[in-house]
């Protein structure tokens, strides 16, 4: 996602980028007030979340079900940006170890990510924060923290201690530790995009939420499956294959996404290892996974890249109920028996050397 790397590499706002955003402000104003056609999708274009968002809905009389759709992203996105000193996950984040009043949404949100954490395992853990504070992602001033700095900030890295009063509809964070809903947050607002869109009488939708999450559910008036491509993690540009579905989430995880190139020539990214405190480096470039639900696809794809490949082989034997297409270091892909059949490598990938795994598993 363009928004992103451009964060990642400190940006310069020029001239152009913003008659390019002003450009978009009034298309998206154009394609709101005049989106509804007979045959084609409502389209509703916004920025939410650090990105670019893009919802196609059928079969609405009117908008406002698209509109509440996109309010509630904005409003999760308001509520839950660590960054952002006015939300509640900052206000968490500041608590001094005390319990902090946060809304049902958020509360929702939480108590949800510490049950797939807990379920993911080491691999996935909230509060690695203060971890992407230490990189410097969480203000783009990146840097390499020393060994000792990591080991000190792992102590305080243990999703299991946070506390949950449902009564109260409190969080508390001992102090020294720090949330970050980043690996989550865009796959709740799908779906609970998704929700509102259904509620409100829509017949199918296609939400792009960044190209990270994607959701599509309902058949399309023309009944051709939906067609989402999986980027080319080596070309932003570039497309590494196409899949094919009836529905569901379809969610990416990558190193290209937000990194920096320290002063050793090595690429540091986002992802972070919560057992070594550094980027996880495991060989794969980015994992897409196929779930029924964004959430749960958000937080896997997240853990299965910290995983690398053996391990995530192994969850996904044990665990099942979702999919995977690995794209590697080495230029190979690793596919579930599902995501074979959805599936097509196109681009850059096009003749790749391709590994079926995880055949036989349950799921
Ligand atoms: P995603 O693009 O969904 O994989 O999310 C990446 C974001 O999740 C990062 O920018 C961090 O905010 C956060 N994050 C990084 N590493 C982890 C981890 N091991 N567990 C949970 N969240 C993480
Ligand atoms: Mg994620």
């Amino acid at each position: 996602m363009t928004a992103k790397r451009e964060k990642g590499r400190r940006p310069v706002i020029t001239g152009s980028v913003i008659k390019r955003a002003a450009a978009f402000l009034l298309l998206a104003a154009l394609v709101t007030a005049c989106g509804c056609t007979q045959s084609g999708p409502l389209v509703r274009e916004f920025f939410a979340m650090d990105t670019y968002m893009r919802f196609s809905v059928y079969g609405l009389t009117d908008a406002s079900a698209a509109e509440g759709a996109a309010d509630a992203v904005v409003r999760l996105s308001g509520l839950l940006d660590a960054t952002d000193s006015r939300s509640e996950v900052y206000a968490l984040n500041h608590g001094g170890g005390r319990p902090v009043p946060v809304s049902p949404e958020t509360y929702g949100v939480i108590e949800g990510s510490l049950a797939l954490s807990r379920e993911l395992g080491d691999s996935f853990e909230l509060t690695v924060r203060p971890l992407l504070t230490a990189w410097g992602f969480t203000k783009g001033e990146h840097r390499i923290p020393a060994d000792a700095e990591l080991a000190a900030l792992i102590e305080n890295v243990d999703d299991g201690r946070i506390g949950l009063d449902a009564e109260r509809n409190t969080v508390t964070l001992p102090e020294g530790m720090q949330i970050d809903l980043g690996a989550v947050a865009k796959g709740y607002a799908a779906d609970e995009a998704a929700r509102i869109l259904r509620e409100g009488g829509a017949e199918a939708a296609l939400l792009d939420l960044g190209s990270s999450t994607i959701f599509a559910f309902g058949t399309k008036p023309d009944g051709t499956r939906w067609r989402i491509a999986v980027k080319d993690p080596e070309n932003a540009d570039g497309v590494a294959g196409v899949i094919e579905t009836d529905g569901g989430a379809v969610s990416t995880s990558g190193g290209y996404e937000r990194y920096f190139t320290g002063p050793d020539g090595r690429v540091y990214w986002h992802i972070i290892d919560p057992r070594t405190g550094r980027p996880a480096r495991t060989g794969i470039l980015s994992v897409t996974v196929l779930t029924e639900d964004a959430a749960t696809g958000d937080a896997l794809s997240t853990a299965l890249f910290v995983m690398g490949p053996q391990a995530a082989e192994e969850y996904y034997r044990e665990a099942g109920g979702f999919e995977y297409i690995m794209l590697m270091e080495d230029g190979s892909v690793l596919l579930t028996p599902g995501a074979q059949g959805v599936f097509t490598l196109s681009g850059s990938r096009a003749g790749a050397e391709v590994r079926v795994v995880g055949s036989g598993a349950d799921g």
